[in-house]
């Protein structure tokens, strides 16, 4: 497949606005702005762009409910908060490829009548904050940012925010609180921000990569785009690999390609010629399969129907040495730092969660821990503010089903080296 996302970016200077440009950058936005708003939201809605974030969600239909809300101004916020182990897809876009995204979110200030679009960074990324600034400074020299962009009178500013490294603030209503200088927990929803977010105003948050999406969607038209990966879910999609394959990094590839294709045909395959033990598809939240599991298209809805997640695509692959207790605890001591603290499921029975993992790894496990740790998880899935206290119970169930035998052998070997029969 051509590249669309990650077009140009072996050119060293890739980030600069004339070598982008050169390449048929800022074409789209010059087409969509000569487009009636309605008629760009019609295109995204026709594309089929689902959100690139995680959640999926038809990106079309958000921005109709924004766009139908008379309440001014209207806001653009760029999700760049990219926090989720193994998730490090957005990034080529942020260091190489800023003006696709300042682009795309151009195209989103026209087609919503927002005038000011924020692009929140995370923490972790500053070497990303200095190029997306000088990105956006060259815009304004060439008017594709400003009061009256390309002299057709619309008008879009954008600065950008950075994070102070909480993964909860790539929840969008956590990024809400924290850009309005608050401390970063989740919003009941309802409201939703479309209609209710950054300072109780209408509030598109996109992803990065799907707000990415839009030059191309404007550039080939919303029919050829559909074209593109899979019929429910189409366009092209950024994968994160890493692990223990030969060639892991970020491949842009059409949605729906099999894990088996980007593990053996684009990733080379296992290193050092072991073998595949398991796979987790899109990033530490989404449910762990085994390697006889692997060939479903990596898209939105065939992932949930094979028994995991697309989430962001982060494809983590782990060989056969790898001791999957030990990732699970971790992944679980993960969640648990950075729980916000504001629903007890998730504040108390994460942290119980991770003390029962811990035992178990380190050769202290009891029998009934499996039990516990599962009944621990029935309880936190469904019972939180937000999806951090269902992705880390959702872990340990995963983890569980299809690797009990580890878990059990653990707890086993402790309890005869402590002598009981
Ligand atoms: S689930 Fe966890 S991270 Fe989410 S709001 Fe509750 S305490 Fe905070």
């Amino acid at each position: 497949m051509e590249k669309y996302l990650l077009r140009n970016i072996d050119n060293p200077n890739s980030a600069d606005l004339n070598e982008y440009a050169k390449a048929g950058g800022y074409k789209a936005l010059a087409k969509a702005l000569a487009m009636e708003p309605a008629a760009i939201i019609d295109s995204v809605k026709k594309a089929g762009l689902r959100g690139r974030g995680g959640a999926g969600f038809p990106t079309g239909m958000k921005w109709s409910f924004a766009a139908a809300d008379p309440k001014k101004p209207k806001y653009v916020v760029c999700n760049a908060d990219e926090g989720e182990p193994g998730t490090f897809k957005d990034r080529p876009i942020l260091e190489k490829n800023p003006h696709l995204l300042i682009e795309g979110m151009v195209i989103s200030g026209h087609a919503l009548d927002a005038e000011y679009g924020y692009i929140y960074l995370r923490g972790e990324y500053p070497g990303a904050k200095d190029i997306l600034d000088g990105a956006i400074r060259q815009a304004y020299d060439k008017g594709y940012l400003g009061d009256d962009i390309l002299g057709t009178g619309t008008r879009f500013h954008l600065a950008v925010h950075q994070g102070a490294g909480a993964y909860i603030c790539g929840e969008e209503t956590a990024l809400i609180e924290s850009l309005e200088g608050k401390r970063g927990q989740p919003r009941i929803k309802p409201p939703f921000p479309v209609n209710e977010g950054f300072l109780a105003k209408p509030t598109v948050v996109n992803n990065v990569e799907t707000l990415a999406n839009l030059p191309l969607i404007i550039e080939i038209g919303a029919d050829a785009y559909a074209q593109i990966g899979s019929v429910d879910c189409p366009g092209p999609k950024l994968y994160s690999v890493s692990g223990h394959v030969n060639k892991p990094g970020v491949y842009e590839l059409p949605m729906g390609t099999t894990l088996r294709d980007i593990i053996y045909t684009h990733c080379g395959g296992i290193r050092g010629g072991k073998k595949l033990k398991a796979v987790i598809p899109g990033g530490i939240s989404t449910p762990i399969l085994p390697a006889d599991q692997i060939d479903c298209p990596m898209d939105f809805s065939a992932m949930l129907k094979h028994g995991s997640m697309l989430g962001s695509g982060a494809v983590m692959v782990f060989d056969e040495t790898v001791d999957l207790v030990k990732v699970c605890y971790r992944a679980i001591k993960f969640f648990e730092h950075e729980s916000c603290g504001k629903c007890t499921p998730c504040r108390e029975g994460v942290g119980w969660l991770r003390s029962i993992l811990g035992r178990i790894d380190r050769g202290a496990g009891r029998e009934g821990d499996i039990e516990l740790l599962l009944e621990i998880a029935k309880n936190i899935f469904g019972r939180t503010f937000c999806p951090l206290g269902d992705g880390a119970a959702g872990v340990v169930q995963s983890f569980i089903k299809h690797f009990r035998g580890e878990f059990e052998s653990k707890i086993t070997t402790t309890k005869r080296t402590a002598g009981v029969a």
